[in-house]
C-alpha cells in the first residue's frame, strides 16, 4: 500500500463545482491530466468550459484509497443527489473541508480480520516447523492448502502445506526433512477420545493420549473403557482443557469419570475443533497485538 494524496480540484465556471480525489502521483501531475481533454468527466468540463482546473487544496495521506472512503462517509447525504453519473460534484467548501478533516483522521485501515482457523492452522504448522530451519511465509489458510516456506539457506517454495506438515523437507536442498512419527513427538500431536464402559451406563471418561490409537488398543491403555469417539488433536493438553469446560466441568478435579448424558457429551465432542481454533485465535491476534504496538512505539 503506497501513501499518497486527497486532493480537492475547483473549477472557476461554478464556486460549487469541485473534483476530490486520491492519487499516489504528486498531484500537480494528477491536476494536469485532469485538464487533458482525455480525461472523461474533468476533461469534458475543461472542453465545455475552455476553462481549466485549480488545484485548490490536497493533503498527504498513508493510506488514500480509505482516507477517500472516509471523506465520502463524512459528506452528508443530501449532497449525494448532485453526484450520480458523473465524477464530479456539487458542494459547499465547508462540506469539504469536513471531508478532509475525516480523510486526515483516517490513518491507515485496519488489517482484515481473518477466519479462527487460518490463525489455528498457521500456530500448529509453525510448532510442526520448530528445529527444522524451515520458516512459513505467510500464513496457512487450510490444512492442506498451499503456502509459501523458506529454508536456512535462502530456497524458497511453495506446496501443499499437509506435505511439509508431515515431513516434507526443502525440495532444494533436503533441509528440514522429518520422519513422521518424530513430528509426532515433538510437536506432541494426539488424541482426545470419548470413552464409555459397557457396565457404566451414564458414565463417560476423557481419555488423552500422545500416541496414535493403535498403540493405544495395543498397549490396552483403556482396558474396559471403548472409545466412543475421538479426535485427532495438535494440540491435546489444549483439547483436554477445553473439552471439560464443554462439558461443564472446567475445575481440575473429579476428572476421572463423570455423569454426564452420552448426547451433551457427543454435542462436547462436535464443538471442540471449532472451540480450538477460536482459543489460538484469540491468543494469537492478542499476539499480533502486542507486536503492532512495539513496533509502531
Ligand atoms: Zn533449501
Amino acid at each position: 500500500m503506497k501513501p499518497g494524496y486527497i486532493y480537492v480540484l475547483v473549477h472557476p465556471s461554478d464556486p460549487l463545482l469541485v473534483k476530490v480525489g486520491q492519487t499516489t502521483l504528486n498531484p500537480e501531475k494528477r491536476l494536469a491530466q485532469h485538464n487533458s481533454k482525455n480525461e472523461e468527466y474533468t476533461g469534458q468540463v475543461v472542453k465545455e468550459t475552455g476553462q481549466k482546473w485549480e488545484l485548490k487544496k490536497y493533503i498527504a495521506v498513508p493510506d488514500p484509497s480509505w482516507a477517500e472512503k472516509a471523506f465520502w462517509a463524512s459528506v452528508p447525504s443530501s449532497v449525494f443527489p448532485y453526484r450520480f453519473g458523473i465524477e464530479v460534484d456539487k458542494m459547499e467548501w465547508e462540506v469539504v473541508q469536513n471531508g478532509l478533516e475525516a480523510a486526515k483522521k483516517a490513518g491507515m485501515r485496519p488489517p482484515p480480520t481473518l477466519p479462527d482457523w487460518v490463525y489455528a492452522y498457521t500456530a500448529w504448522m509453525n510448532k510442526r516447523l520448530e528445529g527444522r530451519d524451515i520458516t512459513l511465509i505467510g500464513r496457512v489458510t487450510s490444512r492442506s492448502g498451499k503456502a509459501v516456506f523458506r529454508c536456512i539457506n535462502g530456497h524458497e517454495w511453495r506446496t501443499n502445506s499437509k506435505y511439509v506438515a508431515e515431513g516434507e523437507g526443502c525440495p532444494h536442498c533436503g533441509i528440514g526433512y522429518r520422519e513422521p512419527e518424530e513430528i509426532w513427538q515433538v510437536a506432541k500431536l494426539g488424541y482426545i477420545c470419548l470413552l464409555i464402559h459397557p457396565d457404566k451406563p451414564g458414565i463417560i471418561k476423557i481419555g488423552l493420549t500422545y500416541n496414535t490409537l493403535e498403540q493405544c488398543f495395543e498397549r490396552n491403555v483403556w482396558k474396559d473403557w471403548e472409545v466412543h469417539q475421538y479426535r485427532f488433536v495438535e494440540d491435546p493438553a489444549l483439547a483436554e482443557r477445553l473439552i471439560w469446560e464443554l462439558l461443564g466441568n472446567p475445575s481440575l478435579e473429579n476428572r476421572e469419570e463423570l455423569k454426564v448424558d452420552l448426547s451433551v457429551a457427543e454435542q462436547a465432542f462436535r464443538g471442540l475443533i471449532y472451540q480450538m481454533h477460536r482459543e489460538i485465535a484469540f491468543a494469537e491476534k492478542k499476539k499480533e497485538g502486542i507486536n503492532n504496538l512495539l513496533t509502531n512505539g
